[in-house]
């Protein structure tokens, strides 16, 4: 009992101190005022929550979204801000705020049996042919040639070139654009889409001659941008083609252009003082002609973008911009490409007046008479397996290499090998190119082994066989490419090697072409992991899958390797500046 009377029960040390400590804080007489103090602060915090808990509360307030009504809204703001800087309106028109709100008229009418047909009747056409359309007072689709008006020399020489029904985007696009409408056409290469903005042109042009002459130093009445002056060159003989018939047949001779860099401008200049109905221009040296006051837009009523899209990546929207402002009325615009991803849509709407949308085949996807054949070639037996692989079709052959370098090799190696190629890349100078798709077109030589310089909106008939000798990291590069072969109609087949220097986004792109386009899947492709199969169903504000930017299927904007290209151009271009240098920018 003793025992425990003496009993002193253990204080632990952090007890002893603190006790310790308000002994000498009473003994100083604050003793009390700390105790205020702390219970002051514990008030406070009991009324007042802290921001960690104040950020929960609000989250828990918030309306609840879900994670793909994230993505879509991300996806949206990014796409908005992409655009935002690339409306498509000159000076002027930004400045003294003109807007034109009605379309040109242009007293083109379709024969009566067509303008009877009823919506019904129209849209059953349009499924028919797989056409999709958009937009307000769609004039009806038309299924020949003759109903469509044109006089008879044209018809004669479409006949005489093989040219008897029109295609899809024909059936439609023609119509949209005889009748004076703004049209952005979405269709894949090959599907005739020259003569959709061709034909129009020479009929307006033809027009404004019979009722206005042109005289000496003036004109166009009509203009057609392309990103290459391979493809200007290729647009221009369509035209030439149709005007000379036309001429004969004693109609008025209309003079076109071929302006484009590379050439001795003193001889295009020669055109211009004659006075100059139609040109057909690269933007660099158009934008050269116009500041130079050598040519003039005052008459200028027509206007095609052709490969639209590319002309944006290129970077030629400043340009193109400087080109409007040479414009001094209205024009009817018209916008052209294989691709059209959500970016280029909304960078058209500012300079478009109501226009309609002909989409034949989904922006993006792959030309489906085209065979893709998908292959794990190493990158050291790449060029011998080459020499395989031309063995599986005849010539004409296509070889596709992202650079110059691996041009000029595969080149080398061919000719070595005794094969009858010839090579084009942007290196190269102009006489060098011409000589070698002229070469090629005339069927003097088997194999053309090319950068995507050439893959883009060339004419090659009948190509049999596409490889593509390393898989571009853009997607729609690729669809340009094979969309070389298996045109109108014709089946044609694309070889692509892929080995481990492309990146798994690029791959998986691929992947989802090919699926789309029901084509095998190899297993390389189909063992990679998939983060898009999870939010397969997510569309895009214009209810696109995929990337909003590209069209890529196999990623989502935010892992665009295109736009992360396009960055670090715009960065480096901006360093350009910096120093001074203003950085020449040739055209391809
Ligand atoms: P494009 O898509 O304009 O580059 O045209 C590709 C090729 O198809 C050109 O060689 C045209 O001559 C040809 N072509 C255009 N329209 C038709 C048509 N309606 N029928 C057959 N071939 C055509």
């Amino acid at each position: 009992m003793e025992e425990e009377d003496d009993y002193v029960e253990y204080v632990p040390v952090a007890k002893r101190r603190a006790l310790e400590a308000q002994n000498i804080l009473q003994r100083k007489g604050k003793a009390s005022a700390a105790t205020d103090d702390d219970l002051e602060k514990q008030r406070v915090a009991e009324t007042k929550p802290s921001l960690l808990v104040k950020a929960s509360q609000l989250k828990r307030e918030q309306p609840e979204i879900s994670v793909t009504e994230q993505i879509v809204q991300q996806e949206k703001e990014m796409i908005e801000n992409l655009s935002d800087r690339k409306t498509l309106m000159s000076v002027r028109e930004l400045a003294k705020g003109i807007t034109y709100t009605e379309p040109l008229p242009t007293g083109w009418k379709p024969p009566l049996h067509v303008r009877r047909m009823s919506k019904k009747e129209c849209d059953l056409i349009r499924k028919q042919w797989h056409i999709i359309v958009d937009g307000g007072d769609i004039p009806p689709p038309i299924k020949n040639f003759k109903d469509m008006r044109f006089p008879e020399p044209v018809l004669k020489k479409l006949k005489a070139k093989g040219i008897v029904q029109p295609t899809p985007i024909q059936v439609q696009g023609l119509p949209v654009i005889l009748s004076g409408r703004d049209m952005i056409g979405i269709a894949f290469t090959g599907s005739g889409k020259t003569l959709v903005f061709v034909l129009p042109m020479i009929m307006m042009a033809m027009q404004e001659e019979i009722m206005m002459p042109i005289v000496p130093g003036e004109g166009p009445f009509g203009l057609i941008i392309c990103p290459s002056r391979e493809l200007a060159r290729q647009t221009y003989e369509v035209i030439e083609q149709f005007l000379i018939p036309l001429k004969e047949a004693g109609y008025p001779e209309l003079r076109p252009l071929l302006c484009i860099g590379g050439v001795d401008m003193r001889s295009q200049l020669d055109i211009v003082k004659k006075g100059v109905h139609i040109v057909v221009a690269t933007p660099g040296r158009l934008k050269d002609m116009l500041a130079k006051k050598k040519m003039n837009l005052d008459n200028c009523r027509y206007l095609t973008l052709d490969e639209a899209d590319r002309l944006v990546d290129l970077g030629f929207e400043d340009d193109i911009r400087e080109v409007f402002d040479h414009f001094k009325a209205q024009r009817q615009t018209l916008l052209f490409s294989a691709t059209m991803p959500t970016k280029i849509q909304n960078f058209a709407r500012s300079a478009l007046v109501k226009p309609i949308i002909v989409n034949v085949g989904r922006a993006g996807a792959a030309n489906l008479d085209v065979i893709q054949e998908v292959e794990y070639v190493k990158q050291e037996a790449k060029i011998v397996y080459l020499l395989e692989c031309l063995q599986k079709t005849p010539p004409p052959v296509l070889i596709f290499c992202e650079n110059k370098a691996d041009v000029d090799d595969i080149h080398e190696y061919l000719l070595l090998k005794g094969v009858e190629a010839v090579a084009i890349h942007g290196g190269k100078d102009q006489e060098e190119r011409e000589y070698a798709i002229a070469a090629f077109k005339a069927g003097k030589k088997d194999v053309l082994v090319a950068t995507d310089v050439a893959s883009k909106g060339l004419d090659f008939p009948d190509i049999q066989h596409v490889i593509n000798y390393d898989m571009p990291a853009e997607i729609e590069n690729y669809v340009h490419r094979i969309g070389r072969t298996g045109r109108c109609g014709k089946t044609g087949i694309a070889t692509t090697f892929i080995n481990k220097n492309q990146s798994e986004t690029t791959l998986l792109d691929l992947k989802h072409l090919l699926q789309e386009a029901k084509q095998r899947i190899p297993p390389v492709l189909a063992e990679l992991n998939d983060p898009m199969e999870d939010n397969e169903e997510i569309t895009d504000i214009s209810g696109v899958k995929g990337c909003a930017y590209c069209g890529g299927l196999g990623h989502r904007i935010r892992d665009c390797p295109k736009l992360e290209h396009q960055k670090s151009m715009a960065i480096a271009n901006n360093r350009k500046d910096y120093f001074g240098s203003g950085g020449y920018r040739g055209e391809i």
